[in-house]
């Protein structure tokens, strides 16, 4: 149930997802630091994928699920050590995410000076709309707004990224072979706030898609 996707109606099954974090000025700057020099990446497992996109579950052992609205991109073929421009040509599809993320746990183990991955990667982490094909867009220039209850929380563009898209896939290639529906979240704007039992969050990117979903508690489902 956690595996399969859409692209243009054709199910797919997500291969490895690529997070990229700090990748935003603004979001580095609210979470205390700079953006690193170059791309910093972390990994969640498909089984993070929210089965049900009208529902984010919050697990009942954090007090600080966060929102994180993404562009993600989808890789069509295999590259490994690419170049940027080789880069371009393996995207085939483009959607609207959430990176979920629970900041209390990923803060204790900072200050533990220990992996955070389980604050990124567990079940329910990552809600994903349809994909759409890229060949239309103009990925360096598209509008993300987030809110939660009809507040605008998260505003941003894509121009705003301190490593573009294709830079991104490029650095990524020289750690981790790339393969056909791998996933790249690419980072967050600044905006990134808690979520309760209740809210109704609506994400969206221009051109791309939106998210329209209800934030429950695990124990209310
Ligand atoms: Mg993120």
């Amino acid at each position: 149930m956690y595996y399969a996707y859409w692209m243009n109606q054709t199910t797919f099954t997500p291969g490895k997802i690529l997070c990229v974090a700090r990748n935003y000025r603004d979001h580095a700057k609210e979470m205390g630091s700079d953006a690193p020099s170059e791309p910093v990446f972390f990994l969640k497992p498909c089984t993070s994928i929210v089965p049900d996109p009208s529902k984010a579950i919050i697990p009942s052992w954090t007090n600080d699920f966060q929102h994180e609205i993404e562009l993600v991109v989808r890789i069509g073929r295999m590259c490994r050590n690419c170049t940027a421009a080789e880069a371009v040509s393996a995207i085939d599809g483009v959607a609207v995410g959430i990176d979920f993320t629970a900041r209390d746990m990923q803060q204790r183990r900072k200050q533990a000076g220990m992996p955070w991955e389980q604050a990124k990667a567990f079940d329910g982490a990552c809600l994903l709309s349809p994909f759409v094909g890229a060949d239309a867009l103009d990925l360096s220039a598209l509008d993300l707004d987030l809110s939660v209850n009809g507040v605008v929380r998260q505003q941003g563009n894509s121009s705003q990224m301190v490593h573009d898209i294709p830079a991104l896939i490029a650095a990524a290639s020289r750690y981790f072979t790339l393969e056909e529906n791998d996933l790249i979240m690419t980072g967050t704007p600044a905006g990134v706030g808690r979520l309760e039992h209740g809210d109704r969050v609506v994400a969206t990117i221009a051109g791309v898609g939106a998210l329209d979903f209800a934030v429950v508690d695990e124990g209310a489902v």
